[in-house]
């Protein structure tokens, strides 16, 4: 079953006679043989990728090395969200992604909030089947699942069974790609799970918020300068806080991200005299050579010598 939003739902109904027009065929692959993905960020395009392999075109629509969260979208841009078999997303996490899926009409929309469970931004689990009920929107979930591995797989899962749906002959190919796939996660989170098991220090300072899921797996705490939002200027108030914390707690090490400009974090680092290091969000590339896996293990390794980890 293609578990689209009610609204896709009923917008594709609507668009039925064009689609019956537009293909010949139950599958969705298109004139060059692939199925048409767009993602709207690197996370969920990577899933794409390494799922889908050849059998799939991934484009995203956050451009490479932009940060994700205030992404605008281009007329084209949204065009193509209508043109595509399916769409990858995260609701609540990219609004103009959310406005576009609102008005558009892919053949499918995976929303990964469906297919994993979220934290709120206060570290607790976030009931989003209750957001859905109630008719919220997910103002309050942190969406930064993708830092915890061990959430991961869910997500390779359900798009192995959504590119299944519109390409038929390539189910077993998508479920062998996902189990691989889903192994490597696995492995991460056992790496993870091991590395900060024993360390002197479990409270790690981030420029933003988004490590709460990290943190939430392998019992550490996080405190952000400023909040989930990276554009968000702390307050006066909020610096005094992280330098109390910073000095209770020992902390070595402000971590700043490779996206967004490491001005606060720096000069707060100068002030307290403590050092900084980046530890990357995983939100979009900054560099080609890198992916998600070994931006990961970056991470761990900064989070290792950061909290004296042994
Ligand atoms: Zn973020």
């Amino acid at each position: 079953m293609l578990r689209a939003r009610p609204a896709l739902l009923l917008a594709s109904a609507l668009a039925v006679p064009a689609l019956v027009a537009g293909c010949s065929a139950t599958s969705a692959a298109d004139d060059d043989g692939t199925v048409q993905v767009l993602a709207s960020f690197y996370p969920l395009q990577m899933i794409a990728q390494e799922v889908g392999g050849d059998r799939v075109s991934v484009e995203s629509l956050t451009p490479p090395g932009a940060e994700p969260h205030d992404v605008e979208l281009s007329p084209a841009q949204v065009a193509k969200v209508s043109d595509a078999d399916l769409v990858l997303y995260l609701s609540g996490f990219q609004a103009a992604v959310d406005d576009a899926l609102a008005q558009a009409e892919p053949r499918d929309a995976l929303d990964a909030a469906d297919a994993t469970t979220l934290l709120s931004g206060d570290g607790e689990e976030h009931d989003h089947a209750e957001d859905e009920e109630e008719g919220h929107d997910h103002g309050d979930a942190d969406p930064h699942f993708w830092l915890d591995p061990s959430r991961m797989p869910a997500v390779a899962d359900a798009v192995a069974e959504h590119l299944s749906e519109l390409d038929p002959d390539g189910a077993q190919e998508f479920a062998a790609n996902a189990a691989a796939l889903d192994e490597r996660f696995a492995a991460l989170d056992e790496a993870y799970r091991t590395g900060l098991a024993e360390c002197g220090i479990r409270t790690f300072v981030t420029s933003h918020t988004a490590f709460g899921y990290l943190a939430h797996r392998y019992d550490l705490e996080e405190v952000g300068i400023s909040g989930i939002d990276p554009e968000a200027e702390p307050s006066p108030a909020r610096l005094a806080e992280v330098s109390d914390v910073v000095r209770d707690e020992g902390v070595t090490t402000l971590f700043f991200e490779t996206l967004v400009s490491p001005k606060v974090a720096e000069t707060l680092a100068q002030d307290l005299g403590v050092q900084t290091a980046v530890l990357d969000p995983i939100e979009g590339l900054a560099d080609d050579d890198a992916d998600y896996f070994s931006i990961a293990d970056d991470n761990l390794e900064a989070l290792r010598v950061a909290l004296s980890c042994s």
